[in-house]
């Protein structure tokens, strides 16, 4: 199956094994609250864009998740716009580029935002936490902890995909989407 798509049944799966943690974080709050402010839904629907959903299944799965919390009707009227004009399908139909860990990193998330670096903007409890939840333990995840804190973040996430995968990533993980792919030659070699 070609790496460069995704579609809608798979992105359970490969959320589980390949998405990096700010969009992991980004995509367990939305299973769990069906809602995302909009810092969210930018970071979360760009990169999913850039893993190869289509627009179809970008709607159809936006519209699941959100009309539990809003309606579907609701959804459709004032959600479903931004999603078709990430798609360049909207306004100035600009077909929008999925953001870069630097863009991420600066971001300025506030309270009840998830979007953002978790190596950057969680505290160090929480991002003790979810590395745990992500398999992360030991010896590396006090290195992990260790870059973050002299704030090393790209360096933190690449020591996480060494963590987990058992490969090294010599050129350093600079875009989730990077990492996304990184990661699913990995699990493939
Ligand atoms: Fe995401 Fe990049 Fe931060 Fe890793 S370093 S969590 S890919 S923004």
């Amino acid at each position: 199956k070609n790496v460069d798509e995704i579609s809608l049944k798979d992105i359970d799966q490969a959320a589980r094994s390949s998405f990096p943690l700010c969009m992991r974080h980004l995509y367990e709050k939305l299973r769990e609250d069906h809602h995302l402010k909009h810092g969210g839904r930018m970071q979360l629907g760009l990169f999913l864009k850039g893993v190869g959903l289509k627009l179809d299944d970008a709607l159809a799965f936006w519209r699941a998740e959100f009309s539990q919390k809003v309606g579907s009707e609701r959804f459709d009227k004032e959600y479903s716009y931004s999603i078709r004009h990430n798609y360049g399908k909207e306004g100035k139909r600009t077909d929008y580029t999925p953001y870069s860990c630097q863009k991420i990193i600066l971001s300025n998330p506030s309270t009840g935002d998830h979007h953002g670096c978790p190596f950057r903007h969680f505290s160090e409890e929480n991002l003790r936490a979810a590395l745990g939840r992500m398999g992360v333990s030991g010896r590396p995840l006090d290195e992990v902890m260790d870059k973050a804190r002299n704030k090393h973040y790209q360096l933190a996430c690449t020591l996480t995909f060494e963590a987990i995968h058992g490969v090294s990533c010599d050129t350093g993980v600079n875009h989730p989407n990077q990492y996304f792919s990184e990661s699913q030659k990995a699990w493939k070699s």
